[in-house]
């Protein structure tokens, strides 16, 4: 609530339009105890009084009435019944449009059918219709405003819900044995209160507009009761010989409508979670990169060398070292495992390496990573685009959110071809059927015209393997791609990837969690924890004897075949939040070997031969037999 007025108050025009229309509302409020004359009293003797003219301040109307008072009583009723018609329209409309997006099916079609008439009507037509049919007077006008606006709420609301019926936390209430109108009330209507209050803010002015329109034309409020536009209908004759009495009540219209308009925008921009979290501000092309200092030189170690890789989010005034100082290198033909909890960072090191981590608020603050010799932190957004793909690619988790749902698995594998370099109708699908047949797809002539939906998981993790193998990398950053696929289907991608990289040379980057997955496929292993390197060695030294207890503890996480009753002991704790990290080893919270030593200052990784440790009392091998 605090965060919304603040983005309110900020925002210049939403607070000008707030106050205006805060002094307006005040005034309508105080009009009864304001020593206003009589706003209905006729004097003909007195018609056609100027502005500023004794004892009327904004003159009389062609009766002689007292134009200030008629204006407050008028501006009164226009804004209460302008209010009162968006909340009877909100109320009816979302109602309609909840139940129709719950419910679905039939209800919802024959309920959308019958509002889709009501829209097909202009609206003031229908309006006029509807007071025509009740008869004149302001008690309709407001039924004839509300009822055409209910097809705009019932629409909008019903396209929200229908998204939030089938989303987990509703299945999670109806399974939890909840009815319908529980879980319509208590999960549905706070996630649809928000686009209510925003649809509203921005259609009163409308619905103040439209009640107006009606009592101009006469079909409003009735003669000797004032409102804006009953106001601006008598004095129409007048137009010309005294402009002052349309003036009067239309400059109001304009004041109360702007400034609801520029509050509602406010409002609605103030209260839309996508424009608050900037995740509609489009991020930069390439990561920003602000290094401070100069970048480590290469060592020329392998194809990429990463060398202190920083990376962290900055968010408001906190800063999040979601990774700090990573060093990792790959060789042609080499697999690189990276494993580590969830939040540890490997995710973001695989991005940062291409440029890819979104920002705002992803920030490079330091280190580099050499691509061949060359470094491509702070490369030219032009040279990252040309690499991306076409030298290193990358492998997702989730392969049906990394396809598009509309195009033809095939389509878009052409589609990735062609960003690189021009290809034919038949060249382009015969490069797809091999790509397809390079991952084991069965049947690839058929398969290449199938939509994503249409395969199983495994499948759609092929084809994202086929996508990143379209134009030949030399290295394919492969982001936890099995973490979504069931054991069997694992086994079958991860020899899929396996193979690929003895018949083509490839080097792989494998972030994993897993070190099953680990032992099966890497040459290497890196592992992480809080956004750095904790122990790094060739995969059968670690597995053999894990020196860090970090890395001890994630291996006693891994059950083994045939290795008999063992309690599997998962590590307590939780990582720690990367924008407090604490002075010292991360880990030594969670640690039972931990010492004072441990929290003192920073450690720095100890190298014995291939085999590298961020540990001060690293486990000797004896402990682990
Ligand atoms: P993982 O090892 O599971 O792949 P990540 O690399 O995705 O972990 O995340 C590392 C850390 O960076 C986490 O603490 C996460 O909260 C933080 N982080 C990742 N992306 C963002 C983001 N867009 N904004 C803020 N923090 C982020
Ligand atoms: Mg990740």
């Amino acid at each position: 609530m605090k965060s919304f007025l603040t983005l309110l108050v900020r925002n210049r025009l939403a607070l000008a339009g707030g106050i205006v229309l805060l002094l307006v509302v005040l005034l309508a409020i105080l009009t009864p105890v304001l020593p206003l004359a009589d706003p209905d009293v006729t004097n003909t003797s007195n018609r056609f009084q100027p502005i500023f003219s004794e004892g009327a301040l904004l003159g009389t109307d062609h009766l002689g009435r007292d134009l200030l008072s008629r204006l407050m009583w008028g501006t009164r009723l226009s804004l209460a019944v302008g209010v009162a018609a968006a909340i009877v329209a909100a109320t009816i409309g979302a109602g309609i449009g909840i139940v129709a997006g719950y419910y679905g099916g039939r209800i919802d079609n024959i309920i959308m059918r019958g509002v889709d008439m009501l829209m097909a009507f202009p609206y003031i037509l229908l309006a006029l219709a509807i007071v025509a049919a009740l008869g004149p007077g302001l008690f309709n006008a407001l039924i004839a405003v509300s009822a055409v606006n209910v097809p705009f709420f019932a629409r909008n609301i019903r396209g929200i819900t229908v998204g939030l019926a089938h989303k987990e936390f509703v299945d999670a209430a109806r399974l939890a044995g909840l009815s319908n109108t529980r879980i319509i009330l208590s999960e549905i209507l706070p996630n649809v209160i928000p686009v209510i209050v925003i649809a509203m803010s921005t259609t009163i002015g409308w619905m103040i507009l439209e009640t107006a329109g009606l009592s101009f034309l006469g079909l409003g409020s009735q003669p000797p009761q004032a409102d804006l536009g009953s106001m601006l209908g008598e004095a129409r004759s007048a137009l010309i010989t005294n402009p002052h009495t349309s003036i009067v009540p239309g400059v109001m219209i304009l004041i109360i409508v702007m400034s609801i308009n520029l509050l509602g925008d406010g409002v609605r921009d103030a209260l839309d979670p996508r424009l608050k979290s900037g995740a509609l501000s489009r991020p930069m092309a390439a990561t920003r990169v602000e290094r401070a200092e100069q970048p480590p030189a290469s060592e020329g170690q392998g194809l990429l060398e990463v060398k202190a890789l920083e990376t962290q989010f900055h968010i408001k005034d906190r800063i999040y070292r979601a990774v700090g100082g990573v060093d990792l290198s790959v060789e042609k033909g080499e697999c690189l495992g990276i494993i580590g909890e969830s939040g540890s960072g490997k995710s973001v090191t695989a991005l940062s390496i291409m440029g890819l981590v979104a920002s705002p608020p992803g920030v490079i603050t330091g280190g580099a990573a050499y691509y061949e010799g060359v470094d491509l932190i702070g490369a030219p957004y032009k040279r990252l685009r040309d690499m991306r793909g076409r030298n290193v690619s990358y492998i997702f988790q989730d392969p049906l959110a990394t396809l598009h749902p509309l195009y033809r698995v095939g389509d878009q594998l052409i589609e990735a071809i062609r960003a690189h370099r021009p290809i034919g109708r038949e060249e382009g699908r015969a490069k797809a059927i091999e790509l397809l047949n390079a991952v084991r797809i069965p049947n690839a002539e058929k398969r290449i015209s199938d939509y994503p939906h249409e395969m199983s998981g495994g499948m759609r993790q092929r084809v994202g393997i086929a996508m990143a193998l379209a134009n030949d990398p030399d290295i394919i950053i492969a982001d936890e791609p099995t973490t979504a696929l069931d054991v069997t289907v694992q086994a079958q991608v991860l020899t899929i990837l396996d193979d690929l990289r003895r018949s083509r040379g490839l080097a792989i980057v494998f972030i994993t969690h897993d070190f099953g997955v680990v032992a099966q496929l890497c040459d290497r292993v890196a592992v992480m924890y809080a956004g750095r390197v904790v122990e790094t060695g060739r995969t059968s030294d670690i597995l053999d004897a894990p020196r860090h207890p970090y890395t001890a503890r994630l291996m006693a996480c891994v059950p083994e075949l045939g290795g008999g009753k063992r309690r599997l002991e998962a590590i307590p704790g939780l990582p720690p939040v990367v924008d407090k990290l604490p002075v010292g080893c991360a880990f030594a919270d969670r640690c039972d070997r931990a010492q004072d030593a441990c929290r003192n200052g920073d450690i720095a990784l100890a190298q014995t031969g291939h085999h590298a440790v961020r540990c001060l009392y690293p486990v000797a091998q004896e402990e682990i037999a």
